[in-house]
């Protein structure tokens, strides 16, 4: 059931404000012509602590700094300061089930004309309660999306630029319509496979784990990251990163998607080919296991991922 009484809050604008006064004007840059970088971030609730952690937040500050230095947009603020102002919104919000937290940094020039290097800039932040955004109890019905990804040297994807979600949309979109629960994209104009719509992929085959490289026009996923360094550590499994043709997902031994918002959400078919068993595969199994302890701080090793709201 949708939480109504949140979000109550966001920064804005330098402060922490009720919701509603949190508003920009029709005019804005980024509104007309997609000039901004966000970025999504989640918190955990801990059932037994009663406590609520957030997933590798200083991370996410990093990578939207990254993605703000391709954007030519200037923050003005710091990774600490960020990180503090996220604390505080959650403090106010109270939260006591899981959440997704949106930071926005956009250009805010009022002029016409699409440009990057403009001296009005702003960030934003706000949260909302987000349980799962993909359906995990079940393998996922998927399709290789006719949308292809954006090449680097069109709307550079490693950045995580709002107008470059036209993209996602689309892909996205046209899944559902055609009855799947999401899509995978190929890189432009190759057989080669990127990510779906807005989260990473891996394919296991003959106990090894495969993903695309970081200049397979992908995101540079932060979950992605935590999925290699688990696999790795706690399951002393192989990780290759390399091109993968689309062909050979359908053979594949297991697939899955990862991501913030798609945490970790198996895949059970390909452009109707069957995926192991249809069901969510031992392989991905251990480590969606081994993720949902990880984010809740409920392993040691992994409590530098996690940022406790107090
Ligand atoms: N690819 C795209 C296009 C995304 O939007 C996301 C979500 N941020 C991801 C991958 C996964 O990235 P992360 O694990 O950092 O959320």
């Amino acid at each position: 059931m949708e939480n109504l009484s949140h979000p109550s809050y966001a920064f804005f604008q330098g402060g922490i404000v009720p919701i509603e006064e949190a508003k920009i004007d029709i005019r804005t840059c980024a509104l007309q012509y997609g000039t901004a970088v966000f970025e999504g971030l989640r918190s955990y609730w801990n059932e037994s602590e009663q406590s609520n952690y957030i997933f590798r937040l200083e991370d996410h500050y990093k990578r939207l700094f990254e993605s703000a230095k391709t954007m030519m947009l200037k923050i003005n603020y710091s990774i600490k300061d960020l990180c503090d102002y996220t604390i505080d919104l959650l403090k106010k919000e109270n939260y006591t089930e899981d959440a997704y937290i949106r930071p926005f940094a956009y250009n805010s020039d009022l002029n016409i004309g699409p440009r990057l290097n403009k001296d009005s800039q702003d960030l934003f932040i706000y949260s909302i309660p987000l349980g799962e955004y993909l359906d995990l109890s079940r393998a996922l019905k998927v399709c290789v999306s006719s949308w292809a990804r954006i090449p680097d040297n069109c709307i550079p994807p490693r950045a995580k630029i709002s107008g470059s979600y036209v993209n996602a949309a689309l892909q996205k979109t046209e899944a559902i319509m055609n009855g799947y629960d999401e899509a995978i994209t190929l890189s432009y104009g190759t057989s080669f496979v990127c990510e779906g719509s807005a989260m990473n992929l891996f394919m296991v085959k003959n106990e090894i784990l495969h993903t695309p490289p970081v200049s397979n026009d992908i995101l540079e996923g932060i979950t992605r990251n935590a999925v290699i360094e688990l696999a790795k550590e706690e399951l002393d499994l192989p990780v290759v990163e390399r091109q993968i043709s689309r062909t050979e997902l359908y053979s594949a031994d297991e697939l899955f998607f990862c991501g913030t918002g798609a945490q970790i959400a198996p895949i059970g078919n390909v452009d109707g080919r069957i995926i192991g068993n249809n069901e969510i595969g031992e392989i991905t199994k251990k480590i969606q296991d081994i993720y949902f302890l990880a984010v809740k701080n409920k392993i040691k090793k992994y409590s530098m991922w996690c940022t406790k709201v107090i």
